[in-house]
């Protein structure tokens, strides 16, 4: 389905990561990856996870750092010249800002969880529009937390909000180039970040029992409808958010 297509993906912290279940379904589908890293203690595990996949690249980037940026995507159009998609599946709060009552949320945990969080995907959208040369396909992860209140997820619902209103506004923009852009919003997954959450392991007992199909989402789930929003099958699908989350969101009383 992904065959000669190139694709970006941002977030790859290790094996558990839904950046990693997204990878997994595109190489899978025959698409070439790059990766970026965010500091030196990851470069090893996405090394060694991108090692496994023909003609991958890894390069470092943290969003904070616009030359950083710049230089992956420099990296990207060097050795294959262009990029059919994206995947940016990253996001950050300081973790006392993930507890508590929001309204103690100070101006530099807003600042950096939305600059990490949400910012990111247009900073990446504005890198990555003049390598699709041929249309392409950029895809980010949200949460529910984005439009209804979860307790601790606090400032990071705030960077979601901003993050789903950035894909209708980036969609808007790039649909003239015939570059579509989505989000997930993905069901609560036991990841690194994920624990970064104050009482995640409730939530997840939650959730299970009240979706419909009684049961948490897995990354492999998301992964297949990452490769599903980059794939041509989507091709009139834009500016969604579109929820895998075993139907959590569907339900009232
Ligand atoms: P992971 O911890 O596996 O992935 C998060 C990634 O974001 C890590 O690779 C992390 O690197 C990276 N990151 C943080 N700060 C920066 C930065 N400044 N520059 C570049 N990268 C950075 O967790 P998930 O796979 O769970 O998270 C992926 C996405 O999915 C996030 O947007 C998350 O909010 C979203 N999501 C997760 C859900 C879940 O329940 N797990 C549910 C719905 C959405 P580092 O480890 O170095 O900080």
């Amino acid at each position: 389905m992904l065959e000669n297509k190139i694709g970006m993906i941002f977030g790859v912290a290790n094996k558990r990561s839904i950046a990693w279940a997204c990878a997994s379904a595109c190489a899978g589908s025959g698409a070439k990856l790059a990766f970026t890293y965010q500091g030196e203690r990851l470069q090893e595990n996405v090394e060694k996870l991108a090692g496994d996949l023909e003609d991958s690249l890894v390069v470092p980037c943290d969003v904070t750092d616009q030359a950083a940026v710049d230089a992956a995507f420099a990296a990207v159009a060097e050795k294959y010249g262009r990029l059919d998609f994206v995947i940016h599946s990253i996001a950050f709060a300081p973790r006392e800002a993930l507890e508590g009552e929001f309204v103690t949320t100070t101006r530099d945990a807003f600042r950096t969880a939305l600059e990490i969080s949400a910012f990111s995907l247009t900073q990446i959208a504005l890198a990555a529009s003049p390598l699709m040369k041929d249309g392409g396909s950029i895809v980010t992860m949200s949460y529910y937390g984005a439009e209804k209140v979860v307790s601790n997820y606090n400032v990071m619902g705030v960077a979601k909000a901003a993050l789903e209103s950035s894909t209708r506004y980036l969609a808007a923009d790039l649909g003239k180039q015939n570059i579509r852009v989505n989000a997930i919003s993905a069901g609560p997954i036991n990841t690194l970040s994920a624990r970064g959450v104050k009482n995640m392991g409730t939530l997840l007992g939650y959730v299970a029992e009240k979706s419909p199909l009684k049961r948490n989402v897995s990354a492999a789930e998301v992964g297949n409808t990452a490769l599903f929003l980059v794939s041509d099958l989507s091709s009139g699908i834009t500016g969604e958010t579109i929820y895998v989350d075993c139907g959590y969101n569907i339900m009232g009383i």
